[in-house]
């Protein structure tokens, strides 16, 4: 019982990495609010864990909507210890090809919103003596995707953005930490993959570990992060991705 009386936030909580999170530190213990756009599988969730989870329609995008999140799960839960800041979309497309509302939407649900959901949570972390904030970047943040040109640039900033992060607020005893999966199997990677035959096997190759990530691979690691266990963790960027990376 790792999350015993805390109180964790996960964005993109209705669907693949961020649901298994939300799965995972409730059954530790933890009081979870989950935040998504797709309201009926968010709600759908929420129903499945019963006590200790509720669901709220969010775009990550709208900063005072994560203002009102905030405030929302204080006054459910009687604070906030935990925020996941998961929510993400991808998109394809090279410079010259990329709309820039494509853009703008793309840095504004990976990155902005990352901003937006710490600028919302913290001073209740602080009011807390502390806490725990786990972003999802991506391995694209660390190196570059062939044609991802936005989520590649937003990824690279929420990572250094975490650093950012978690050297103004050590001293508040708030811990800041990404977790950068390579690919993993869930809609946001599979609707494109899936739709071309032969492209997962490609993808699957250049993977060291010759698979897909399942998303509770990727939530047991934010899961750690969030947790007591990475009470000397802060600023770092962690690869969770079968080895992609270390090529
Ligand atoms: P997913 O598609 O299963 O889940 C993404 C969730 O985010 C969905 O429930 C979706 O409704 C929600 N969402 C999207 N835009 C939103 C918005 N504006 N406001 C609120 N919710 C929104 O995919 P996933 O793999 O679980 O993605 C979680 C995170 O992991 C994302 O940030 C993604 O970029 C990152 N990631 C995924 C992979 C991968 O291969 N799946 C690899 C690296 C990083």
């Amino acid at each position: 019982m790792r999350f015993g009386g805390r109180v964790a936030i996960v964005t993109g909580g209705a669907s693949g990495i961020g649901a298994a999170f939300a799965r995972r530190v409730h059954a530790e213990g933890a009081a979870v609010m989950i935040a998504d756009l797709d309201v009926e599988r968010g709600q759908a969730l929420a129903a499945e864990l019963g006590e200790r989870a509720a669901f709220r329609s969010v775009d990550v995008a709208d900063a005072a909507a994560l203002e009102t999140l905030a405030a929302d799960t204080a006054a459910a839960f009687g604070g906030i210890d935990i925020l996941y800041n998961n929510a993400g979309i991808g998109c394809y497309g090279l410079t010259p090809d990329l709309a820039i509302d494509q853009w703008r939407r793309v840095v504004a649900v990976n990155l902005d919103a990352v901003f937006y959901g710490c600028r919302a949570v913290i001073p209740y972390l602080k009011a807390r003596g502390g806490g725990a904030i786990v972003n999802t970047a991506s391995a694209s943040g660390l190196h570059a995707d062939y044609g991802f040109t936005a989520y590649n640039a937003a990824k690279a900033g929420v990572i250094n953005y975490t650093r950012s992060l978690a050297i103004d607020h050590a001293r508040d005893g708030i811990r800041a930490n990404a977790v950068c999966p390579g690919p993993v199997d869930t809609p946001i990677l599979t609707s494109g993959v899936d739709a071309i035959p032969g492209l997962r096997a490609q993808w699957e190759q250049v993977v060291p570990a010759g698979r897909f990530a399942q998303p509770e691979e990727i939530a047991a690691v934010a899961a750690f992060l969030a947790s007591d266990d990475a009470s000397a963790v802060t600023g770092a960027a962690i690869p969770v991705d079968g080895g992609l990376t270390a090529h």
